[in-house]
């Protein structure tokens, strides 16, 4: 089956941009490049598809204004850099989504905004809003405040819960890299790429383990976990080079650009999904001996 009838006309996409695809390597905003994925989407919105943005980069944008070139470690620093960098990356999305007479709109989430079902409906609403105005909603984590624990804690997983958010059909992680390789090619030269998943199975988990880039945070990892994420609500998930020349229109085109997790026919009921990655389970199930033998036996 070819990439058009595997993606079966996917209209409702999220685009997740990388803090590598955002920034040059001294951290600065690379303008060059946001500006023509803004271009891109104010395309595909032209052409009828609705698209939300997922954008890490604040900590990167917050470090090329300060002059910092080595990300911190402690937490507060890390967190007044998000501050300092969000205001410049919603600066600049702003100035280049104006360009296209398109307006963008600011959602900051935590954990907190998922788990809490009341919130997470509201937040819903206010995203189902948006985008029946033709509004670009750009989402980021609200790093700045949340603690740790409080957190989604990268933009993969954000991402992939803003798709079930949204009823996606689509999610496009635009990273550093041209999908996911076989194993890690900062590695390995032989290292090929895969452009159709069919299962995420553990040999596939596997190839995703190692580190990120020197800005980025989740690395293979967290998509992959993403990827696993979207396929149960129906979401299929394409990672893909935010440095390659008109990506998205090519994903749009159905090219084989990229690495492709098909979402199967089965899906996730929206509040199931709910259940499985938003809320946070409370309490335990305590199984005694006998119980445990009745399950086993069972
Ligand atoms: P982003 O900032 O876009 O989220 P990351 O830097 O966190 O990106 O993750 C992308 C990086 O993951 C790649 O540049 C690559 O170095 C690393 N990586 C590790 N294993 C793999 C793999 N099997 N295939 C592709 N990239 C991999």
């Amino acid at each position: 089956m070819g990439r058009k009838e595997l993606l079966g006309g996917a209209k409702r996409i999220v685009v997740k941009i990388g803090t590598s695809t955002l920034t040059n390597a001294d951290g600065s905003l690379n303008e060059r490049l946001i500006k023509s994925l803004v271009a891109q989407i104010c395309k595909l919105k032209d052409a009828g598809f609705c698209v939300a943005l997922v954008s890490s980069g604040a900590v990167g944008a917050g470090m090329g204004l300060l002059g910092i070139a080595q990300r911190p470690k402690i937490l507060s620093r890390k967190q007044a850099l998000a501050a300092v960098g969000q205001v410049a990356l919603m600066h600049l999305y702003e100035r280049l989504f104006w360009a296209h007479d398109r307006i963008i709109a600011q959602l900051l989430l935590s954990r907190g905004d998922f788990s809490d079902r009341a919130r997470y409906l509201s937040v819903r609403n206010v995203c189902a809003e948006l985008l029946s105005r033709g509004i670009v909603p750009i989402i980021n984590e609200n790093d700045p405040v949340v603690a740790d624990e409080l957190k989604v804690g990268d933009n993969d997983t954000l991402s992939a819960l803003v798709a079930g958010l949204i009823d996606a059909d689509l999610l496009v992680i635009l990273s550093d890299i041209n999908g996911l390789y076989d194993k890690n090619p900062s590695e390995h030269a032989d290292a090929k790429l895969l452009s159709f998943i069919e299962k995420i199975d553990e040999h596939v988990v596997k190839m995703a383990g190692g580190e990120g880039s020197k800005f980025g945070t989740g690395g293979m990892a967290t998509k992959i976990a993403a990827a696993q994420m979207a396929n149960q609500i129906g979401t299929s998930l394409i990672i893909a080079n935010g440095r390659t020349d008109g990506i998205l229109l090519k994903i749009a085109a159905g090219e084989e650009v990229g690495t492709l997790f098909s979402a199967g026919a089965a899906r996730l009921s929206s509040r199931k999904y709910w259940l499985a990655y938003g809320a946070i389970s409370k309490g335990a199930v305590i199984i005694d001996a006998g119980a445990a033998e009745a399950i086993k036996s069972g």
